[in-house]
Formats: C-alpha cells, sequence, structure tokens
C-alpha cells in the first residue's frame, strides 16, 4: 500500500513508519518538524508541511497515490492543553478534520487515528475496557475523542474503514537502537528518570505517593513502541470499506512509578534519586488497559510484556543518544 504517515517523524509515527516501510509499504512522512525530528525519517521520505494546509495534503494524496492514511499528526502535552486548549483545538481538531476533508475529496477513505487511554478520563474500572464511558478529563483528550466520533460518522455516511488506537503509556525504543523518545520538553516518566541516570538531571519527583494504589504512586501500563507500531500495521492491513476498530493498546500490566523508578536503577546499575512531591493535577491513580479486543480483532501479542526489557531499550538509545537526534550534528 502506498501509506501517508501524518506525523512520521514523531516518537510513535517513526517507530510504525520504519516498520510499515520494511514490510513492504510505500511510506510517506508528512510533517511540519514543530515536535518531529528528520533524523527519524528514512532519507528521501519526509513531506515537510502542516496538516492545516489543506492544498498540500491534497496534492500529496493525489501525487502519491495514497492508499491510507496513519495519522500521528497532534500536539500532546496534556497539561499544555489545559492552558492553551485553543491551540490544541486547532491542531487536533480542526486539523484533522481538514486531513480528512482533503481525503475525501481524493478519495482515500482508510485511515488509523492515535487515540489515547486519556479519552477515559477516571475510569470506572480497572483494566479498562473499549465499552467503558469516554469522558476525558482534559482539552487533549476531548480533542481526540471529538476525532473519534467524526470518523464513526465517516465511517457511516461515507463508508470509511478506520481504526481508532487507544494507547496507554508509550514507551521504549527500537530494537536496533536507531529510534527513541526525544520530546523537547520532556514530560514523561522514564526519559526523565533515565535523564537522572545521565547525569543530566539531579532527581526524579515523583508526583504523589498517597494515591490509592499499593505503594502510593501512580500506576500505567508501559506499551513498547515498537508493540504499538505492529499493531498500527495489523490494523491497517484489516482496513476495508465499513471496518470500525476501537481499540485498547496496552500489555494489560500495570507499574507503579516506584516500581519504573527501582527498574531504572537495575537497569542502570545507578542510583537515581527520588524526591516525592505532591499529585500532578488531572492524574489518575491506575490506567492499565484490558487488550483482549486487540488481541482477539488483530490477532496481535506485545513483544514486551515487562517493564525492565522495555526500559533496557530506553536505557540503549538513551545512552547512544545522550541529546536525542542531536540534529544539529546531522546534516
Ligand atoms: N510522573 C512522575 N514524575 C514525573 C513524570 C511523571 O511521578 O516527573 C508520573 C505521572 O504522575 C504518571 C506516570 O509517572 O503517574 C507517567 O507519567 P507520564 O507523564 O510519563 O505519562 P502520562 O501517564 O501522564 O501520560
Amino acid at each position: 500500500m502506498n501509506v501517508l504517515v501524518t506525523g512520521g517523524a514523531g516518537y510513535v509515527g517513526c517507530h510504525a513508519a520504519k516498520l510499515l516501510a520494511s514490510e513492504g509499504h510505500e511510506i510517506w512522512v508528512y510533517d511540519n518538524l514543530v515536535f518531529g525530528h528528520r533524523a527519524a525519517v528514512a532519507p528521501g521520505r519526509l513531506i515537510e508541511g502542516d496538516l492545516l494546509d489543506r492544498g498540500k495534503v491534497e496534492a500529496v494524496l493525489r501525487e502519491q497515490r495514497i492508499d491510507a492514511v496513519m495519522h500521528f499528526a497532534a500536539f500532546a502535552y496534556v497539561g499544555e492543553s489545559v492552558t492553551d486548549p485553543a491551540k490544541y483545538y486547532h491542531n487536533n481538531v480542526v486539523g484533522t478534520l481538514s486531513l480528512m476533508e482533503a481525503m475525501r475529496a481524493v478519495g482515500v477513505s482508510r485511515i488509523v487515528f492515535s487515540s489515547t487511554c486519556a479519552t477515559y478520563g477516571e475510569p470506572e474500572q480497572v483494566p479498562i475496557r473499549e465499552s467503558q464511558p469516554q469522558r476525558p478529563i482534559n482539552p487533549y483528550g476531548f480533542t481526540k475523542l471529538i476525532i473519534e466520533h467524526a470518523l464513526a460518522d465517516y465511517g457511516q455516511a461515507y463508508g470509511w474503514g478506520y481504526a481508532a488506537l487507544r494507547y496507554f503509556n508509550a514507551a521504549g525504543a527500537s530494537a536496533d537502537g536507531d529510534l527513541g523518545e526525544d520530546h523537547d520538553p520532556e514530560t514523561h516518566l522514564i526519559p526523565l528518570v533515565l535523564q537522572v541516570a545521565l547525569g543530566q538531571r539531579e532527581h526524579v519527583t515523583v508526583f504523589g505517593d498517597k494515591h490509592p494504589t499499593p505503594d502510593g504512586t501512580c500506576i500505567r501500563d508501559y506499551i513498547h513502541v515498537d508493540d504499538l507500531a505492529t499493531a498500527h500495521q495489523a490494523a491497517l492491513e484489516r482496513l476495508e470499506r465499513g471496518v470500525e476498530l476501537k481499540l485498547n493498546l496496552g500489555t494489560g500490566r500495570g507499574s507503579s512509578v516506584r516500581e519504573v523508578i527501582e527498574a531504572c536503577r537495575q537497569v542502570t546499575g545507578l542510583p537515581i534519586p527520588a524526591k516525592m512531591a505532591g499529585p500532578r493535577a488531572g492524574d489518575p491513580p491506575a490506567l492499565v488497559a484490558d487488550a483482549s479486543h486487540a488481541r482477539r480483532e488483530l490477532g496481535w501479542e506485545p513483544r514486551y510484556t515487562e517493564i525492565t526489557p522495555i526500559i533496557e531499550t530506553a536505557w540503549r538509545w538513551h545512552q547512544s543518544h545522550p541529546h536525542g537526534y542531536d540534529e544539529k550534528t546531522r546534516t
């Protein structure tokens, strides 16, 4: 298939683009490089552009004879979405609707969409099944949920085949060490802890140790990026007219913040000081996927089911790329 990967220079998108290319798909990455990295994209495969540039998106869809879109491009800082919701609604909602209209104009009707467990808000039950109510507690989650609804309506009315993949916590780096997690600013737990191990930060701050969990710290379901990529590929290959997939992607196992820090100490062999702080606003105590639906629908199994091997891949990346992709040294 000829696949357009929007946001394919970002963390999850670049892993998916690489996998699809290795499986013989013809890949074009469309990215504005606001957060993406040129170095994360295979040479000659990057088209620099903005989602909101409808004419350009349409031209690319047409010229490259795109069969399907994988849509990763989005802003994803939950805290910023609270303080600057306009930025999030504009980019994530208006930008995606513009992409969908470009697809309609050209007759592309298959899309795999990056959704999120943030669409569930504070879950009623853990592990979380897809049938649980989706009640986001921040604008970021709402922007993703709005697009899930739009896709369902486009599916009904125009016969689109789509997958909305609700990720839990993406983590780790590609097994071959080429691709990894490089956000600026970095807010995610595992890279922050590994930056402490590298001596780039003095300590990691633990957001709350009085949550209603066994050790008092928040529990998350960390899913390896390469496993997210294989699920995207499987979903893409399932899409045809009228197919609708709404799937959680996680391992089904939760790790607490304390357990993650301890696993990082073991993997790195370094002490990694941690300081307790109050809880972060809007952080649910536990988010763990029931991913049985994805397993069944996609015939997908995550390769990484334990936190330690996930951290090992991340640590290899951080050691070999202490300043991320470090684009200044690349041409
Ligand atoms: N967390 C933390 N200290 C940090 C960053 C994150 O204790 O410096 C916690 C956060 O409260 C959450 C978990 O680690 O419970 C994972 O956070 P992250 O930001 O990586 O992902 P999120 O679950 O917010 O999408």
